[in-house]
């Protein structure tokens, strides 16, 4: 028995003994000068962990984008070719594509479970974090997350990012960097001399981002870039904008640019976006310069009230051709198409059907200065101060920017300003802003995107408050809801839930091409709590965008 013992247990050891000599023969001998550069590589590595990025989410809680978590299976370039050969079984046994070089993509988990039981040399397995966005909902105004730029990485180095991180462009992603970004942690890994992992743990813990909730309402988002989408399709225009704004506070609730884009493929696709004619990059709702047309008409009816020049009361006799100069001498748009006049009207009327001729009168008795000064104390010709980036601040016309620009000004120039024509030229948002203002009884709100950082509220702030009296608003508000009872957009808005006020402008912006359609609304009349704006470009007649802006104004207080 003992004698039995004795020789299995020298038996084994002799075995042991004969592999140990093997092994050291091939360490020292055969391989000697790979392991001995393998050697100097292991021991100790730091390795940067990305913080999670913040979610963004819309003002209901719902996600519009978020991190997502994925693994690949980096195969280092000196790889033991035994492990490169079983790494290619392996693919082959669970049906995963491999050249046999580089880094495997997209496992499978059945792979990842193998690939990390056998332990392959050189082979590891990482997560890797993608941001997944909205794709095409709202791509401008929710961003996009990308590697940095030669000129952003000049400033974010300062702020401790590494090299190869990515950031936010463009949109809420851009605005809102710093809340959504975290503090990338550090993680000391040890490896054996083999390269095998013996051990690793965190030397700092990343600090994951904040959450950020926009104002935004994803489902009026997709309502209003559908009905709109759909709009400039049948009427083929190149592109249109629309923004809704909550005038009790500034916050957009929902805000399209198109033609848009897809962010999940914004790189690959980057060429085609750049150089298309119909410009998908750009923010229409706020880089986009339109003619206000006649929904400027509201401006010039709270400046020619406020200044006292005429009172709700007051009737301007529309003689189908404005002769008070000797030149300029336009017509009321009812005159020029059918020969006919809008006779004598007070402000509410002219307002619900748009007389030009009752709007040159009060342009003119109010004066180009007075005009221009009320069009910014509506936020008109200056930027809102969004945190989107590009935001444009538009031109109300007038002497100065047109000498500006090497023109001549007239002191008729006066009329056409003050029909929403010369030199204006503002964004959808602004011309949503200012209806806000307006119905708000004056109350200027900052218009903003941002809702929550964390759970923090971040916002209203008020801009002050714009002098408006009761009455003069009354006559104002009572011009616009006539345009949605009996106007032009009594069909479209005939089933709303609510009662709203509006109104519609046509801007000629070329000779040869139909005129951009611009419609601005509000509601409920009584106590208004949305304001918006739609433009579509060579749309035609303003009052064809009363069935977008009828499905917005529905989407919206369906869930109210
Ligand atoms: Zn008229």
């Amino acid at each position: 028995m003992t004698t039995f013992r004795f020789y299995t247990a020298a038996g084994l050891f002799t075995g042991l003994l004969f592999c140990f000599v093997a092994l050291l023969w091939d360490l020292q001998v055969v391989s000697g000068a790979a392991w001995y550069e393998k050697s100097q590589q292991a021991i100790a590595q730091v390795e940067t962990v990305p913080a999670a990025r913040g979610k963004i989410l819309d003002r209901t809680g719902k996600i519009l984008a978020q991190d997502s978590l994925s693994w690949v299976i980096r195969v280092s370039g000196d790889c033991p070719e035994p492990d490169l050969q079983r790494l290619e079984v392996l693919c082959r046994e669970e049906g995963v594509d491999w050249s046999g070089a580089g880094d495997i993509t997209e496992p499978t988990p059945a792979l990842l479970v193998r690939v990390r039981s056998e332990g392959l040399t050189r082979v590891t397995v990482e997560p890797v974090v993608t941001r997944t966005g909205s794709g095409e909902l709202a791509p401008h105004v929710i961003g996009r997350v990308g590697p940095m730029t030669p000129d952003q990485w000049e400033s974010y180095e300062a702020q401790g990012y590494p090299m190869d991180a990515r950031v936010g462009q463009e949109g809420a992603e851009a605005a809102f960097e710093v809340l959504l970004h975290g503090t990338d942690g550090t993680r000391v890994i040890h490896t054996d001399r083999q390269g095998e992992i013996t051990g690793e743990a965190y030397g700092v813990l990343p600090q994951p981002g904040q959450d950020v909730t926009l104002t935004l309402d994803k489902d009026l988002q997709t309502t209003l870039q559908t009905a709109l989408g759909d709009f400039l399709t049948a009427h083929n225009c190149p592109g249109g904008a629309g923004v809704v704004l909550d005038v009790r506070d500034g916050g957009v609730l929902a805000m399209a640019s198109l033609p848009g884009y897809d962010t999940a493929a914004f790189s690959a696709s980057y060429d085609d976006l750049s150089a298309d004619s119909a410009a998908p990059l750009m923010n229409r709702a706020i880089q986009g310069l339109y003619a206000p047309g006649s929904t400027f008409k509201l401006v010039t009816a709270a400046a020619a009230l406020e200044e006292g020049v005429l009172t709700p009361e007051t009737k301007i006799l529309d003689t189908g051709r404005y002769t008070y100069y000797t030149t300029p001498q336009p017509q009321c748009w009812l005159y020029r198409q059918e020969g006919r006049t809008h006779g004598l009207e007070t402000l509410s009327e002219a307002i619900a059907d748009s007389c030009n001729l009752f709007f040159y009168d009060a342009g003119r008795r109010v004066g180009m200065e007075a005009l221009g000064a009320w069009a910014h104390a509506l936020g008109l010709g200056e930027a809102t101060g969004i945190e989107l980036a590009g935001e444009q601040s538009g031109v109300v016309a007038g002497p100065d920017y047109t000498k500006s620009v090497g023109g001549t000004w007239y002191e008729g120039s006066v009329l056409s300003a003050a029909i929403g024509q010369e030199n204006n030229r503002f964004t959808p948002l602004q011309l949503a802003h200012m209806t806000a203002t307006l119905v708000g009884d004056g109350n200027r709100w900052q218009v903003h995107l941002l809702k929550k950082a964390g759970q923090e509220d971040c916002f209203p702030r008020s801009l002050g408050k714009v002098s408006i009296s009761p009455e003069n608003l009354s006559a104002i508000k009572e011009g616009m809801l006539e345009v949605t009872r009996s106007g032009s957009l009594a069909e479209a808005f005939r089933d709303l839930p609510v009662e709203a006020g509006a109104k519609t402008g046509s801007a000629q912006v070329a000779a040869d091409r139909e005129a951009n359609a611009v419609l601005v609304a509000f509601a409920p009349y009584e106590a208004p709590q949305i304001a918006l704006a739609l433009v579509a470009e060579e749309g035609g007649s303003g009052s064809a965008l009363g069935t977008v802006a009828a499905q917005v104004l529905a989407a919206y207080f369906e869930n109210v």
